[in-house]
């Protein structure tokens, strides 16, 4: 971990523009476009994005391709693609003071989570697949004695991965790592409001050994660049985080072009039931408010529903409600803030939209509910508990994706279990309880990828996630992950 002083020597280091990287090289989109870059910290311009369009897209496809049809990546042995992306780890370590302070100044979350959730995280994860890569075997089938059936597993092919704005070193390498480590070839779209951070690590990737056009990065508009990827006919496989509009978008496009294989990994409206048997709550208060309101809420698996027993309920929310008015909100550049900015004005806006919503549907809200420091310019907002939210409310049913929690009241675990399951999404959920039957009778009774118990937040890249419902399909984390960047196929040979 580093100091605030070093963070602050590159608090207002001149950014370089984001280019777009295709077959090795770094250049400007073929029109010269660009979008400036503000950051959320105080709304000033922070650099300029290359904006791809169509045919940008179609030459980083054609290198992705070219590079996987000549085998000069997955053509080499696992071990030596091992090497390559543990030197990547390392050159991303190396380098974990420049990347964090550049990817918060451009996303806005909080550094001191940054460090850990996106730099450190980015490094284990690529670590982790490039150790697997040499210890994953084929398979000999169980058949007579006159015939061999062998199971190989092959790269797919050309991924396109589309990424958000959240955590894009997380997220952008829990695919990056499993698709490059299995030997495929890639097109990163990172989101607009975050590429930065994934540039650079890109740059590292080359410096680390990766061949020319095994990783290419197209950067600019999702409508415009993401949805070209999307309907590219030469990209095998499309792997995206985000929202569920976009992720209708990329189904869509499958059948409209080359029937591409679509995995979502999409939002969440996660439950946080809270039973009146739970142990220590000032404890299980504070890590739920930090469930919900660590960067911001802009968090997928956020504990954004509080679904408290009756007995409990006012004695909780008091607890979280203290909790969550100490969290220090602000300059994400300061290790001491706990909750940094929001991603844009737009996000910003549409946030505090479901708040008034709330309050016209019959909610209260118990805590914060407006933007705060606006006299930085930066987009800020102070952590919000919403109480008497009922199922039919926006509030209850459509994620925020900011931090904004909603309050409601259950009395037994029946309406605890009916409540958890009715919204579309089925991302995560948290059970705070300290009866061992009924934790385990509610992590089979809710619909949801990840049940935390005792505890909301945390997992490590041993486990998968990946969401049910209209969260998604498909998992990210895990060997699990190597599903969506691997073929079987099956040699039958006579004896
Ligand atoms: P978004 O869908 O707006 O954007 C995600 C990515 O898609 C960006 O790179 C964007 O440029 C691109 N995109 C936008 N329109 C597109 C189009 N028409 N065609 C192709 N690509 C397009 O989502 P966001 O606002 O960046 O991210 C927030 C969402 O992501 C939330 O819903 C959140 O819950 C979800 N999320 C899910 C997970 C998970 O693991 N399930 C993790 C993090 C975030």
């Amino acid at each position: 971990m580093f100091d605030q002083s070093q963070i602050d020597t590159l608090r207002d280091a001149p950014v370089p523009p984001g280019r777009l990287l295709i077959d090795g090289a770094w250049r400007e989109a073929r029109d010269g476009a660009t979008i400036d870059r503000l950051t959320p910290i105080d709304g000033s311009v922070l650099t300029t994005l290359a904006d791809a369009d169509a045919a940008d897209v179609e030459d980083a496809v054609a290198a992705a391709r070219a590079a996987f049809a000549d085998r000069r990546w997955a053509g080499q042995a696992p071990a030596a693609r091992k090497k390559v992306l543990l030197r990547w780890a390392e050159l991303i370590e190396a380098n974990a003071l420049e990347l964090a302070v550049l990817g918060v100044r451009d996303n806005g979350t909080e550094i001191a989570m940054a460090a850990k959730a996106e730099v450190g995280s980015a490094a284990n994860t690529i670590r982790w697949y490039a150790e697997a890569i040499d210890k994953i075997y084929g398979e000999i089938a169980p058949t007579d004695d006159g015939a061999l059936g062998l199971i190989h597993r092959e790269p797919v092919g050309v991924i396109g991965a589309i990424v958000p704005w959240n955590f894009p070193l997380m997220i952008g390498t829990w695919k990056l790592a499993p698709a490059l480590a299995a030997g495929n070839s890639v097109v990163l779209k990172p989101a607009e409001t975050a590429s930065l951070s994934l540039l650079r690590i890109c740059e590292l990737a080359l410096e680390a050994g990766l061949p020319a056009g095994v990783l290419n990065v197209v950067t600019g508009r999702g409508a415009v660049s993401g949805q070209a990827l999307s309907m590219s006919m030469d990209v095998d496989a499309l792997v995206f985080t985000g929202s569920g509009a976009t992720g209708r978008r990329l189904l869509e496009a499958s059948p409209k072009s080359n029937l591409k294989r679509v995995y979502l990994e999409l939002g969440g409206k996660s439950p946080n039931i809270v039973f009146d048997d739970v142990g220590d709550i000032a404890e299980a208060a504070k890590v739920s408010a930090a469930g919900i309101f660590r960067n911001s809420g802009q968090v997928c698996v956020a504990g954004s529903r509080l679904l408290v027993q009756r007995g409990v309920a006012d004695e909780f929310v008091a607890a979280l409600s203290e909790a969550a008015a100490k969290m220090r909100v602000g300059d994400p550049l300061d290790l001491t803030t706990q909750a940094g900015a929001i991603n844009s004005q737009a996000q910003l806006d549409q946030v505090l939209g479901f708040v008034d919503d709330a309050v016209d549907q019959g909610a209260r809200v118990a805590l914060g509910g407006q933007r705060i420091l606006e006299e930085t310019g930066g987009y800020y907002m102070a952590p919000t508990v919403v109480t008497d939210v009922a199922p039919d409310h926006r509030l209850f049913r459509d994620e925020v994706f900011g931090p904004v929690l909603a309050v409601t009241t259950f009395e037994d675990e029946a309406e605890a279990i009916h409540l958890a399951n009715a919204t579309d999404y089925g991302l995560a959920a948290g059970v705070w309880t300290s009866n061992l039957g009924r934790a385990h009778r509610m992590i089979r009774a809710v619909q949801a990828g990840v049940v935390h118990v005792n505890t909301y937040g945390g997992p490590d890249i041993t486990v998968p996630l990946g969401g049910v419902k209209q969260s998604g399909n498909g998992h990210d984390k895990s060997l699990h992950a190597f599903d969506k960047y691997v073929d079987l196929k099956t040699a039958w040979i006579k004896l």
